[in-house]
């Protein structure tokens, strides 16, 4: 028979697939002799026995339920709904990967009428029993009866008022038990059956429910957002209860091992007295910071922090802990590797090393290139004269300026029309999600630096600030005041997650810097990386940018930035509209000179490094006005003033942008297509190249530049554009005296070109797989049409797993590309070859680059630190290639 569920002592943190997470975590600790009180865990796979079977628990899973459930009672010597000592116990989901608060936790099951005396009787505290009695009913009619938690809540506030207390702690045991009937016929008058009064009824329902859970729409946008694999199911943990709410020498906690947000190594985390499992996370009272435990609990302090560097040091990282105090005994309730900012993942991977916990290959693993985004971001401008209206917890660092809203609802409506929202709350709930993720930052006026949002914000890279008490929300009137300055929905504000400050309308902020243990980890990246890495840059300052981020070179610099240009854009025109060659030349050798100028800028801000350039790609009624306004333009003035020579101006230049409208643009005249009918237009560009190169040279610099043709699908094409740009190559030389190296490649862009990439290696130095378009042709999706209508519902529906305009489709573009790269080096086997569409800045996309045999990958210069990273773990991960040295080393 399938073993489904496993006792603490059965498991160990290798588990984690079968036991989830939490599960294996337990077991571990449990076996290295750690306080964790006793239970088991019900598998992943009984989670998906239990969907196979039409969501009811299989007879063999609830056979080994009970007779775990006899084991545990034995271990403990309590038994379920023995009111002379009964067994209460968690139920909590637990997946592979943390969800934090996505699933559903019940707590205190086993409470019935009679258990609840028994508990009575043996803490000698009624009122902490009924008080008990009364939360689990509550928590289980809200998870497993579906009875909204509203009812009990205003029940609760009604029976407050009737006696005239301001809080809960001022009820005692009799009013519990009043309230406890009152939440008894909540209960019958919505599910029309009585609260089960049968703890082993109470335990199947829940297992059931934590199961549904796995499905409930905040856990499954969760898992949409980080990948997280739907088939993987939620394990159930079933432990028995210890309490933190039985006085004042209980408590609970929550603490991180090292400090979430910056990484420093101290104890990071708060507590609550007199309070229960879910309190801390749920952040509705606002918890004190761990260091005080020292003085009201010495004891249990110590014995904690030394727990923490005993789990710290077992499982070599960071850990993210649950315990509880009950009546001055310390428990720990859980351990998981801590979620934590990019910031703090460098410094803790970086401090790892150097205290020799870790080496710097699993240093590098340990680092998500994708979190680095978050330290690439703009931060408050230091010079700036800071206003501050409040000023909270620091949960997540980061900046950001938003209109203020109130509501997770219309932060996602808006966030989806482009504006930018600060999500304003008094505290966040799992159901806030799509809030968050809308949103550029969240604010909290309760809970702590381990609540909800606070957790949730920092995994996202969000900006931000909890507990920030002195924000006073209106949520009636969608406002909210500090002090006598109110702050009305739709306002502006700016915050700074890093100090917990909140301010007023939109304030300057500044372009990052790489900390020292940022510039460390890359450094190490770069001794172990076997993949060349460049940037995408078109002009003098985003290649300064790039150089200091450290690319090895530009991948790509598109020319037609520079044509766009408000100056120059008149003489593109005139260019364009030429009626004649001779017109056309005029044109181009006034653009010419400006060129060359860009050209120069771009060698000297990259120094000796190479730098590829792409001639002219877009079609050429992209520089000329819009035809529809045109359109307007000319017809009124027709009517207005139908003699003027605006009007034959403007009718002139309609014509012309009648002549290039095309069907289908982005197949149309384009690319080197260009070239092959104005071959004028693709040697002007060359020539400004040579010209810069062959200035460079006098000053000293080593400047060999790389001429990219694109979009071509004929070797043909390539040879006659190659020849040309030789040619003016040639006329550069004999007019300055000045010999240049250089070479000449081109894009694969077009599946012919892939598939013919022999024939086409005869003519190029170097291949550059413009995965843009290959997507856009492979597909047959034009990009801009498929993002905006049809690809979200590909992706929701699961048609597509990604966007493969931002994750390369490595079943089909990408076999175009390893056939590219293998028919190129059958013909060259020097073939240089490099990715320059924006997959070249994803770390999966980055990963197949490297194990398909690419020299390079290319990528926007803030992206540059994550593909260094991402090209160092694919090495570690596939182990070093052969590749002649020569060639990446540049690189
Ligand atoms: C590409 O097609 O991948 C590419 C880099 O070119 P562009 O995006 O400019 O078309
Ligand atoms: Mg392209």
């Amino acid at each position: 028979m399938k073993k489904y569920v496993y006792l603490f002592n059965e498991g160990n943190s290798g588990m984690k697939e079968l036991l989830g997470g939490k599960g294996a975590n337990l077991a571990e600790m449990t076996n290295i002799g750690l306080p964790v009180p006793f239970g088991f865990t019900i598998s992943t796979e009984a989670c998906n026995a239990y969907y196979e079977s039409g969501k009811t628990l299989p007879n063999e899973v609830m056979d080994q339920v009970l007779e775990s459930l006899n084991n545990l009672q034995q271990k403990t010597g309590k038994t379920f709904g023995d009111p002379s000592n009964p067994l209460l116990v968690s139920v909590r989901s637990g997946s592979v990967f943390s969800m934090p608060g996505m699933m559903d936790t019940i707590l205190n099951l086993g409470m019935n009428d009679e258990t609840v005396e028994g508990i009575a009787e043996l803490t000698q505290n009624a009122r902490f029993a009924y008080d008990s009695y009364r939360r689990f009913i509550q928590m289980f009619s809200d998870v497993v009866l579906d009875v909204d938690v509203y009812y009990f809540e205003q029940l609760l506030e009604e029976t407050r008022e009737q006696k005239g207390y301001s809080s809960d702690p001022e009820m005692t045991a009799e009013d519990w038990k009043e309230v406890i009937e009152g939440y008894k016929g909540i209960v019958k008058k919505h599910t029309r059956k009585s609260f089960p009064q049968d703890p082993k009824e109470q335990l199947f329902l829940a297992i059931d429910a934590v199961f549904n859970s796995w499905n409930n729409q905040r856990a499954i946008v969760y898992r949409r957002l980080n990948k997280i694999p739907d088939h993987l199911g939620t394990a159930v943990n079933i432990q028995s209860m210890v309490f933190g709410n039985m006085g004042n020498d209980s408590g609970t906690g929550v603490a991180f091992t090292r400090d979430p947000s910056t990484g420093e190594k101290t104890l990071y985390g708060e507590y609550l007295i007199n309070a229960q499992g879910e309190d801390v996370v749920a952040g509705i009272r606002t918890p004190q910071h761990i260091s005080t435990l020292k003085n009201e609990m010495q004891e249990v302090f110590s014995q904690f922090s030394e727990t923490c560097d005993r789990l710290e040091q077992h499982y070599r990282d960071m850990q993210d802990i649950e315990f509880t105090v009950e009546r001055g005994k310390l428990f720990i309730l859980q351990t998981r590797t801590g979620k934590r900012t990019a910031q703090a993942a460098i410094r803790i991977a970086v401090e790892m090393v150097t205290e020799g916990i870790i080496d710097k290959k699993e240093a590098l693993l340990r680092v998500d290139p994708d979190q680095l985004n978050q330290l690439l971001h703009r931060r408050i401008d230091d010079k700036y004269e800071r206003k501050q209206l409040a000023k909270g917890l620091p949960a997540s660092p980061g900046a950001a300026t938003g209109q203020v809203v109130f509501d997770a609802d219309e932060a996602e409506v808006l966030g989806s029309e482009g504006k930018k929202v600060i999500l304003v709350r008094p505290e966040t709930t799992p159901d806030d999600i799509h809030g968050i993720i809308a949103a550029q930052a969240v604010v909290t006026t309760r809970g702590g630096m381990t609540s909800h949002a606070a957790v949730v914000a920092r995994g996202m890279g969000k900006a931000c600030i909890c507990g920030c008490e002195s924000l006073k929300i209106d949520l009636r009137s969608k406002q909210f005041s500090v002090g006598d300055t109110l702050v009305k929905h739709g306002d502006i504000i700016t915050i700074d997650g890093a100090s917990g400050e909140i301010m007023l309308g939109e304030i300057p902020m500044i372009e990052p810097e790489l900390s020292a243990e940022f510039k460390q980890l890359l450094a190490w990246a770069d001794e172990e990386r076997d993949l060349g890495v460049r940037a995408n840059a078109d002009n003098p300052e985003d290649s300064k940018k790039a150089f200091e981020f450290g690319a090895g070179g530009i991948g790509l610099c598109r020319t037609e930035h520079m044509f766009m240009d408000a100056k120059r854009i008149p003489i593109v025109q005139a260019m364009i509209l030429a009626e004649n060659y001779e017109e056309r030349i005029t044109a181009l050798d006034q653009l010419l000179p400006m060129q060359q100028e860009d050209f120069e800028g771009i060698f000297e801000a990259m120094q000796d490094l190479p730098v590829t350039i792409r001639l002219l790609d877009p079609p050429l009624h992209e520089f000329l006005p819009d035809k529809e306004e045109l359109l307007v333009e000319v017809t009124k003035l027709q009517i207005t003033d139908p003699q003027s020579s605006q009007l034959k101006e403007k009718e002139q230049l309609l014509k012309k942008v009648r002549q290039l409208d095309e069907f289908n643009p982005m197949l149309g005249h384009r690319g080197c297509r260009l070239g092959m009918i104005h071959p004028e237009i693709y040697a002007m560009q060359a020539k400004a190249i040579f010209y810069a190169a062959a200035q460079m040279l006098k000053k000293g610099l080593q400047i060999k530049p790389e001429i990219m043709i694109p979009l071509v699908g004929h070797v043909n094409e390539l040879r006659d554009m190659r020849k040309l740009v030789i040619e003016a190559g040639r006329q550069v030389k004999e007019e300055t005296g000045v010999e240049v190296a250089y070479t000449v490649g081109t894009m694969i862009e077009i599946p012919r070109a892939a598939l013919t990439a022999d024939q086409i290696a005869g003519e190029a130095d170097f291949f550059s797989f413009g995965t843009n378009d290959l997507t856009q042709t492979t597909f047959g999706f034009s990009r801009d049409d498929a993002e905006g209508k049809f690809l979200q519902t590909y992706i929701e529906d699961k048609i597509l797993p990604e966007n493969p305009f931002a994750v390369l489709d490595q079943e089909g573009v990408g076999l175009l590309v390893e056939m590219g790269v293998k028919l190129g080096r059958q013909t060259k086997p020097e073939l240089k070859t490099g990715i320059c569409g924006e997959h070249g800045g994803e770390k999966d996309s980055i990963d197949f680059c490297y194990r398909t045999g690419l020299d390079y990958v290319s990528c926007s210069p803030y992206r540059v630190p994550l593909a260094r990273l991402a090209a160092a773990q694919a090495t570690i991960r596939h182990g070093k290639r052969n590749r002649e040295e020569s060639i990446i080393s540049v690189m």
